[in-house]
């Protein structure tokens, strides 16, 4: 991605700009490998797995918040991704709309993911640890995430991404089963799931809306996923750690 174009998306994400390291600029493009173009443009892959997926989320009644929600938000973006973005719940826009991240939260999340080169429209499929709404937006409880998780599990293995990025404090605890702060989550490569799909921890746009001094770290974060998938996609074994 050209200098100029990355610049607009910092400063379209409220980042002022400094002036990068070499090997920031150094970067090839982050732009979608071909084959993730060409994955998402294929026809769908395991079509029926994903409309018996959404057939059943639309249905479903496993947790009380079925009775309150105005539907069931599965997810959007290419059947197949290279990338997969993973929030906490829908929000009162999600639920009603019936896509994640549509809200303010939601266009600073497109406006982050812009900044390495993903767009749900293209190669990043976006999903939530739950499907439906939480009244008031309240935390999502235990047996609502128990009940909820298999129906991202059959995501991720539909999706078959080469990386996760669990978005805010509540989705990075529940999916890694931990108390952690997300402070101490971050700069790190977690795994997740039985294909052990590497996990990387930032914040939730919800959160950077209302700590805009923070954006500075997320953009670090966005930085260190992008190069651990960069070393994944290049063969070369990640070692856990921010260098
Ligand atoms: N916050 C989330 O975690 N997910 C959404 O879909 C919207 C807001």
């Amino acid at each position: 991605m050209a200098v100029d174009l990355r610049s607009q998306y910092l400063r379209a994400i409220g980042i002022d700009l400094w002036t990068p390291r070499p090997e920031v600029l150094g970067l090839p493009p982050a732009a979608p490998a071909a084959a993730t173009v060409a994955a998402a443009l294929a026809p769908t892959e395991g079509a029926p797995s994903w409309e018996a997926l959404r057939a059943e989320v639309l249905a479903c009644t496993r947790c009380a918040l079925h009775a309150g929600r105005t539907q069931g938000v599965l997810g959007v973006g290419p059947a197949r991704a290279e990338w997969m973005v993973i929030g906490e719940a829908p929000g009162a826009e999600e639920d009603r709309r019936g896509e994640p991240f549509v809200g303010r939260a939601g266009q600073l999340l497109d406006a982050m993911l812009r900044a390495i080169g993903l767009s749900r429209a293209q190669n990043v499929y976006i999903a939530n640890v739950l499907k439906s709404r939480p009244p008031g937006n309240r935390d999502p409880r235990p047996e609502e995430v128990a009940a909820c998780l298999p129906y991202l599990r059959r995501q991720i293995e539909l999706v078959r991404p080469r990386l996760l990025l669990a978005v805010g404090r509540i989705a990075a605890q529940n999916l890694l089963g931990t108390e952690e702060s997300l402070s101490r989550l971050r700069g790190r490569v977690h795994r997740f799931g039985e294909l052990n799909t590497p996990l990387v921890v930032t914040y939730h746009p919800a959160y950077l809306l209302r700590n805009p001094a923070d954006k500075r770290k997320a953009w670090e974060d966005l930085k260190f996923a992008r190069s651990v998938f960069r070393q994944l996609t290049a063969g070369i074994p990640d070692d856990g750690h921010r260098s």
